[in-house]
Formats: C-alpha cells, structure tokens, sequence
C-alpha cells in the first residue's frame, strides 16, 4: 500500500509511522508517501488519522505502477534534457560494448558530436562469460569517459558489473547502467536507492516483467525515483538470434509502469545485420531511448564484436530514424 501523509505531520511522527508500519519513507516536491508491502489492504487505526489518501495494490509493484502515478515519469538528464513526462524525446545512444583506448572512445564521442546525440555508452567493467574474455578498463576506462564529458560535453551510461565497484561508477556516470546479470544484485540496487542520479536497469535474460518492475521498486522506495527499464532480449528456445526481443513485454510495461523504457536491440539480435531494422522497430514503439553498440572497427572489437555497427551504419541508421521519428511526433536526442 502507498499512503499519501497528510501535510504538516512532525518529521519524528512520520519516522514513527514508517517503523511501526514497517513502510519506506519517500518524499516529493510537496508531499510524504509511506509504502508497506502490497499484502497490507486496509489503514490500520494508527495511519488512518495521517492518510490523506492511499493506494491498494494487487502486488509489490507500486511506485512503478501507472496505479500510483499515471503518467510517464520525468527524469532529467541534464538542464533542458530529460526523458518522459509530456516531452517526446528518444534517446540515441551509441558508443562501444567497451571503453578499449582514448583513440577508440574518442572516435564514439566525435561521430556522437556530429549527429548531435547526447549519450555516449561504453563498459568499463564487463559481466562476461568467460573469465578468460577481456574484462574491461575497470577505473582507467571510466577516467577515459569522464574526460570524453569534459570534451565534448556528452552525459556518460556506463554499467555496474558487481557491487564492489558501485561507487565508482555512480561518481563517473550521467547514468548508471545495472547490467541484465547484476539486476538481482542487492547491494547494486541499495547502493542506486541512494543517489539521485538515473538508473537505468537491463532486465535480465530469464527476468519476469513482474521482478523486473520489483527490481525497480528496490531503488524506488530507497528514495531515488530516477528509474529507467531497459529490455534488451529474453532467452527463449530459439538460437538462431542471440536473445529474443520482447515487444510485447514492452507494452506490458508501458501499459502498467509509470518508468520511461529504453530499448537495447545490439544485444537482442547479437549480429550486425538485424540491428537497424530491429531499432526502427524499437522507434515505432514510442520507446524514451535505443542504445545501440558501435566501433570504429567492430571485426577488432575486444568484446561484442558480431554486433557492434561501425559507423558508417549508426550515421546510415541515424538517417534512417530522423523521418519515422518525426512521423511518431518525437525528438531524437
Ligand atoms: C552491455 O551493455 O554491453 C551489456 C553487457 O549488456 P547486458 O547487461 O544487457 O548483457
Ligand atoms: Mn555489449
């Protein structure tokens, strides 16, 4: 249950409240919600005199369901660009799988500058299936993009592998992206519950859309309301592609949840070749953002290589989008 407090409620009354009801405290612009598990139905005597009105959910997602708060939330990126809410802005993000050399992220930041894209991707630490695989930059790979924001003025999305490194991550990133392997990771999400920058969360590849909205509860009732979901393919029986993209789960979510969605079909489809028409049909979902990988040179590649456009097709995939987003009334940023 959500219960909106009444105003002027003692901060040591609402604190009261929150430990006697076992609830999470979060605060808005204007007002106080406490939130207990959804198998709490009725106000008990105790909350009833301070509830100016409360919500009733079938289950645990709450913050994120468009129950509580129908519309899209906003979330601000940057002065005069965010995500949600009434503007019509998608996202094209691109960058590498990873971060391999300044030469390398360089070349992502200046084919970005000359679209006039705002978000630059690329791993530092890589949840890879191999311990034998590279493994990413670590902290050197992240100085390398904070220092391509410094140039270029491009926010940064990089991923969070485990706990260990959250901090780091969260010091150096616009957005910080839980990878489809860590999304179940607690100390992941507790760690993203406690700022205030974007999260954007990969659902995990036997992921339920049910957890994966729980897995946004965890940072939303933690206190930072800046939750972005991000699909990037499912696995199902077939193998001929590397994951399976699931649009319908995607309008399951924009249908229930109130969290902007951005869409990652580099790693659904696993091969260059799918990659275009596939985010063309991500676009026509009205979807906040795409994130798409690309290399300078995708066949030297240290991670992802079958997948990663080079930049001749992001540049042709670019074009190709600029009319079907004008035609769907959006903005590509
Ligand atoms: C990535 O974005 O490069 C990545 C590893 O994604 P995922 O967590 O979805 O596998
Ligand atoms: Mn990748």
């Amino acid at each position: 249950m959500i219960i909106e407090l009444k105003k002027n409620i003692t901060a040591d009354k609402i604190e009261d409240l929150a430990l006697q009801n076992r609830a999470f405290h979060i605060q808005n612009i204007d007002s106080d919600f406490l939130v207990t598990s959804a198998s709490v139905k009725t106000l008990n005597d105790g909350l009833s005199a301070y509830a100016e009105k409360h919500w009733v959910f079938e289950n645990d997602m709450q913050l994120s369901s468009r129950k509580f708060k129908n519309s899209t939330r906003e979330i601000q990126l940057k002065e005069g660009l965010s995500i949600g809410g009434e503007n019509k802005n998608t996202l094209l993000i691109g960058g590498p799988c990873s971060v391999e050399s300044e030469a390398q992220i360089r070349s992502a930041s200046e084919l970005l500058q000359g679209l006039n894209l705002s978000v630059l991707r690329g791993g530092c630490y890589k949840p890879r299936t191999s311990p034998y695989s590279f493994q990413g930059m670590g902290l050197a790979g992240l100085e390398l993009l904070s220092k391509m924001r410094d140039e270029f003025g491009h926010l940064i999305i990089s991923e969070v592998r485990d706990a260990t490194h959250v901090a780091e991550i969260i010091a150096h990133t616009d957005i910080i992206q839980i990878g489809a392997k860590a999304m179940y990771d607690q100390g992941i999400l507790r760690a993203c519950a406690k700022t205030q920058k974007p999260v954007m969360i990969k659902r995990g590849f036997g992921t339920t859309l049910q957890e994966f909205a729980q897995a946004a509860e965890f940072i939303l009732s933690g206190g930072n309301s800046n939750v972005i979901l991000c699909e990037r393919g499912i696995r199902t029986f077939e193998t001929k592609t590397r994951f399976t993209l699931d649009l319908c789960g995607v309008a399951w979510l924009q249908e229930n949840t109130n969290l902007p969605i951005i869409l990652d079909p580099s790693h659904a489809m696993g091969y260059a070749y799918g990659v275009a028409s596939l985010t063309k049909a991500c676009m026509a979902m009205s979807v906040e953002g795409l994130i798409i990988e690309t290399h300078p040179d995708p066949s030297t590649a240290k991670s992802d290589a079958a997948q990663q456009l080079n930049f001749e097709e992001f540049r042709a995939l670019h074009s190709e989008l600029e009319p079907l987003a004008k035609c769907l009334g959006r903005n590509i940023k």
